[in-house]
């Protein structure tokens, strides 16, 4: 939090647009210059804000939007232009994570999204599919003190893994994390940090035991096991380790071996027991500090209240994107608070709607009835990330 007033004080968006007062339309540039420093200001106090700087991915994942909806997306990366203008918005905000429902490293001014946030003392990450982690991007990535670089799995062998991972190559991004940590090892240096975000499905969980080994191979400091929380058609219910409770006590011990041997190893393994919970009000996704913004500037809680750039209205009507909850077709709205086109963060995160919304996940406000509270948002009501967040 220093570090981002420190930023404020410094004003290093000033610099970026290459107008100094003096020079050029002095008016326009000190107008500019003041309502860049209001929005710093007022900029929301947040642990972190995770930007879909693009939506477009070079992979094929068995289970991901961009395979199940292809048709329906429309993808796009998030211009330069408005991320350099949202830079004051994030003033007070720890961390900023480059990353959606795409590959970031596909976004052609990727790494310049990550000079500029690390000049602004930011603490940043984004998580690949390793397919564009050559070399160069390699270096490029050390270079320029990138905080975590995150690394998708679905397996721990090359034949789980791309079949799940439709398009990416396990042993590819295997020697991309190799020659990463070569790198770091000669230069004796920490960063990035490397996290293995590994998606947990019934065909795949039986390989998660090896997943401390592969972090050990590859230099991770930390296994992220994920749910499958969004189904998008109903082949893929199987999939979801909460859909198959007779085998949950297999699923019980491979996540407790996994457990114990990455503390051994002294790697952070977080997860989530496949179990759910009816009566959570509880969202696991730091909604009341954290906020996302998509590819077109749609800001929400979460990736799940945008994972089509396209605008749904949730109608059940032919063609209707829908999510499977609990066996039946549920239309998929999007969930957002404003635009960034249109409205500084600021004035979204303050927004009525948005605080309204807040409320119902306030830490130690859950209302004492055992029962989901009729203002939560209808997407909430039917999302698995909630009833798994115990
Ligand atoms: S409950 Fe689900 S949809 Fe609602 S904010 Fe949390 S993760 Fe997003």
């Amino acid at each position: 939090m220093v570090a981002a007033a420190n930023a404020a004080n410094s004003l290093p968006g000033y610099g970026v647009d290459k107008k100094i007062p003096g020079q050029g339309d002095f008016s326009l540039t000190m107008l500019d210059w003041i309502k860049k420093q209001k929005e710093r200001i007022t900029s929301p106090r947040l642990d972190w804000v995770q930007i879909e700087v693009t939506s477009h991915c070079n992979a094929a994942c068995i289970y991901c939007p961009h395979t199940v909806i292809k048709e329906r997306r429309q993808n796009g990366h998030f211009p330069l232009t408005l991320f350099r203008d949202l830079l004051p918005s994030l003033g007070h905000t720890n961390m900023v994570f480059l990353q959606g429902w795409g590959e970031p490293l596909l976004h052609p001014d990727l790494f310049e999204m990550v000079r500029l946030c690390k000049n602004e003392q930011k603490i940043v990450g984004f998580t690949t599919n390793g397919l564009l982690l050559n070399k160069k991007n390699i270096h490029t990535i050390v270079d320029l003190q990138v905080d975590i670089l995150g690394v998708s799995f679905a397996g721990t062998t090359s034949t789980t893994h791309n079949r799940i991972r439709k398009g990416t190559d396990f042993d590819t991004a295997v020697a991309a994390l190799e020659y990463l940590q070569r790198i770091k090892t000669e230069k004796n240096i920490t960063r990035p940090a490397v996290h293995l975000a590994y998606i947990m499905l019934a065909s795949n969980v039986d390989e998660l035991c090896r997943i401390t080994d592969l972090a050990k191979r590859t230099g991770a400091e930390q296994v992220v096991a994920s749910n499958l929380s969004l189904i998008l058609k109903p082949e893929l219910s199987q999939e979801a380790l909460f859909n198959n409770p007779q085998r949950l006590n297999e699923y019980n011990r491979i996540l407790a071996e996994t457990k114990k041997k990455a503390a051994h190893s002294n790697i952070l393994f977080a997860y989530r027991t496949p179990v759910l919970d009816e009566t959570s009000q509880v969202c696991p996704e730091n909604v009341c500090r954290a906020c996302v913004i998509n590819m077109a500037g749609e800001v929400g809680p979460c990736v799940f209240a945008n994972p089509i750039s396209s605008k749904s209205t949730g109608k059940l009507q032919d063609r209707q994107i829908v999510a499977i909850f609990k066996g039946r077709p549920i239309p998929l709205k999007t969930f957002s608070f404003g635009n960034i086109n249109d409205n500084g963060l600021s004035r979204i995160w303050h927004s009525k709607k948005y605080r309204a919304f807040r409320k119902v996940y306030e830490p130690g406000t859950n209302p004492a009835a055992e029962e989901v509270p009729l203002e939560m948002p209808s997407s909430c009501k039917t999302c698995y990330k909630r009833l798994l967040s115990s």
